[in-house]
């Protein structure tokens, strides 16, 4: 954009568009919709179960049927799609319950295509909830240390995500960061016969202190080390961009950045890179952190969290996974 072509003050003043609300409804560039958002959700085995996060006021681990109850009030405020977590009742050294039949995460899709049709169930496909060590793939120890093994933990996950297509999940959405998973996850769909389930991939997803309530809810805390050798280094941009390519070029039909409001640029450049439908994940430390100022009274909760993910549509989002859906979703039709 050449500025020097464009109007000079006194001809041009730009607080002649701001005027009146309806002059600034007109004008105004970037929308932010219920139909865009994402309610996640914790599911774990039970009845009538509610556990309250403490980290994350007003979020819930959840039994079957008051995940269904959340997922309907979720929907009849125009949220389209939940993404689903699962708390197993035990955890082992391969994940096991990430693809058992009989999975937590299988039951609570089942149950909801049945009770919710419409509603779209997307699936997280990981191992940490599952492995008793709580990292997100393998773990090989020997005397030179402890190493997340990168290709037998694709088989895992592969599988993982076929379970879940077969429970009926509309979208499988693969968080580990192992190499190749995008490309293992398709084979193994498209070999099942499950060609049109889509894969939306978190293909940047950098290693965060955001996410800490998260592993509070998701019961996922590994238990020595760090994700930092397979979650990304939050300075390296050019090497997100090599992610998101990669993935793309394996068959993501959808790819996310994570975490997304300190992540602004990285999801900026991914749109204007590949012109993909593109994901930002508000994670659980940006939902507490807005929480925990609003009880004491510093912010506006409501101002505060559609502003800030009004940030992320106009940074290139069309999709917002985020805790506050189903609040943003109710002041949004309020407005
Ligand atoms: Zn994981």
């Amino acid at each position: 954009m050449n500025l020097r072509a464009l109007g000079q003050f006194p001809s041009y003043r730009p607080r002649r568009l701001r005027q009146s609300a309806a002059l600034r409804q007109l004008l105004s560039q970037t929308q932010l919709s219920a139909g865009q958002l994402v309610q996640p959700f914790f599911v774990r085995a039970g009845r009538r179960v509610r556990r309250p996060i403490n980290s994350m006021p007003g979020v819930f681990q959840l039994s079957p049927d008051e995940l269904v109850r959340s997922a309907a009030r979720a929907q009849e405020l125009g949220i389209p799609a939940v993404l689903l977590f699962g708390i197993p009742d035990t955890k082992d050294a391969r994940a096991s319950g990430a693809y058992a039949r009989a999975g937590i995460v299988q039951k609570a899709v089942r149950l909801l295509k049945k009770e919710l049709p419409e509603l779209l169930v997307i699936t997280d496909v990981c191992l940490c909830e599952y492995m008793s060590h709580g990292h997100c793939g393998i773990v090989q120890r020997d005397r030179r240390g402890t190493r997340i093994l990168n290709d037998p933990t694709l088989k895992l996950l592969a599988r993982a995500a076929l379970s879940h297509a077969e429970a009926g999940a509309d979208i499988v959405a693969p968080s580990d960061m192992m190499d190749g998973r995008v490309a293992a996850i398709r084979g193994q769909l498209d070999k099942a016969g499950f060609t049109d389930t889509p894969i939306l991939s978190y293909a940047a997803k950098f290693a965060s202190a955001y996410y800490g309530p998260f592993r509070d809810a998701a019961e996922s805390a590994p238990q020595f080390g760090d994700r930092r050798s397979y979650q990304m280094d939050s300075g390296n941009a050019e090497e997100a961009l090599r992610e998101v390519a990669m993935d793309i070029s394996e068959g993501a039909d959808m790819v996310m950045v994570k975490p997304a409001l300190a992540y602004l640029d990285i999801l900026h450049r991914v749109k204007e890179e590949f012109g993909y439908p593109t994901a930002a994940y508000a994670v659980s430390a940006e939902y507490s952190m807005v929480k925990a100022a609003a009880a004491k009274g510093w912010v506006d909760e409501r101002a505060i969290t559609l502003e800030t993910l009004l940030a992320m549509r106009r940074a290139g989002a069309d999709i917002i996974i985020t805790y506050a859906a189903v609040d943003a979703a109710g002041w949004l039709k309020e407005k």
